[in-house]
């Protein structure tokens, strides 16, 4: 395979976290029409200030060019100096469509790409990765990391996944995953902190020495988060439950519980030993900044220090 040299300079995410050590990375989702530019972009700047590590940009379920995550994409390294990472599913890609949009993101100076094989259709389980030359987000990091371009994120389920049959099981796949070449993994949300520190204590028990960065889902909206949870197979503890319930239709008091939540959920992986957060931000930045303004009063724990950039 040819080698691609990128256009212009960007920063590789596996170095970004072994120089710095420390600091979030903010998920956003890309607008629908190219006429969103505007909007998704003012969440971006709204939290550039928190100079986070990286930003991601997710894409659709089922999409195969990809257009609306370029978009973003292209955005972020037209407007800021951040280091932007785009997701990219390859559950009904050939490989040409993959060295299509991998060829799109290395003209656009783009170096990290969060690598999934994404999920089946929920009306066609199982018949979409018939479709493709890819049949899990391993054979995309291998394909991928052949660029000689890419630092490759990969995705880890601390419940495990919902279609793995044991945890160990899955924490395998993972450790597969890794030795195809991915740098770096992120987690899938979860509320009870402790799944992610067995989660970590087994992968690193597996051999899994990668930065695997929590995800952190601020609860906003109840009926959706329980929708997604359940999909996803995560649990919501009984106590958080309880505590949003009342709030079902008060969206200001289920905003308020869900930054509670999730500064609490911080401050605990601090004290465990964490130092990469990455938020789930579904393009709502109030909420962030006012989840890390709490955490930068508990004596700075994720900020560098130094210029936001
Ligand atoms: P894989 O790692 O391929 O795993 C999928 C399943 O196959 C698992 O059950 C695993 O145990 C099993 N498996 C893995 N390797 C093998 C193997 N070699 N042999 C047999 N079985 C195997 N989806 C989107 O559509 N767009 C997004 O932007 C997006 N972003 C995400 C970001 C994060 C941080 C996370 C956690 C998930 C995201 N997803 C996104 C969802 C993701 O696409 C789904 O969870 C999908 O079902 C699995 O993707 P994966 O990359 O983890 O797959």
């Amino acid at each position: 395979m040819e080698i691609f040299r990128p256009k212009t300079r960007t920063v590789k995410i596996r170095d970004i976290l072994a120089q710095r050590g420390k600091g979030v990375s903010l998920e956003f989702f890309p607008p629908k029409t190219p006429a969103g530019r505007e909007a998704f972009m003012k969440h971006v700047h709204e939290l550039k200030g928190y100079d986070p590590l990286f930003v991601s940009v997710t894409c659709s379920p089922g999409s195969v060019t990809h257009e609306r995550t370029v978009h973003a994409i292209s955005w972020i390294r037209e407007e800021t100096t951040l280091s932007p990472m785009p997701h990219l599913t390859c559950i009904n890609a050939t490989e040409a469509d993959i060295d299509r949009v991998l060829r799109v993101y290395i003209s656009k100076g783009v170096e990290n790409v969060l690598a999934l094989r994404g999920d089946p259709p929920r009306d066609a389980p199982g018949i979409a990765s018939a479709k493709g030359d890819f049949t899990n987000a391993r054979d995309l990091v291998l394909f991928a990391q052949k660029y000689h371009v890419f630092s490759l994120g990969v995705a880890v389920y601390p419940e495990g996944h919902q279609e793995s049959l044991s945890l160990e099981q899955d924490i395998e796949y993972t450790r597969m995953k890794v030795d195809a070449g991915a740098d770096f993994a992120i987690a899938q949300m979860f509320f009870d902190n402790s799944y992610f520190y067995a989660y970590r204590e087994k992968a690193r028990k597996a051999g899994i020495t990668i930065p695997i960065l929590p995800g952190i889902m601020p609860v906003t909206d109840c009926r959706k988060i329980e929708e997604f949870a359940n999909f996803c197979s995560v649990t919501i503890p009984d106590a958080l439950r309880k505590k949003m319930h009342p709030f079902l239709d008060k969206p200001e008091e289920m905003a308020k519980l869900g930054v509670e939540y999730s500064v609490k959920q911080c401050e605990d992986l601090r004290k465990n030993g964490v130092t990469f957060l990455h938020f789930y931000t579904m393009n709502k930045p109030a909420i962030i900044s006012w989840i890390l303004e709490a955490l930068q009063n508990e004596s700075d724990p994720f900020r560098r220090s130094g210029e936001a950039g």
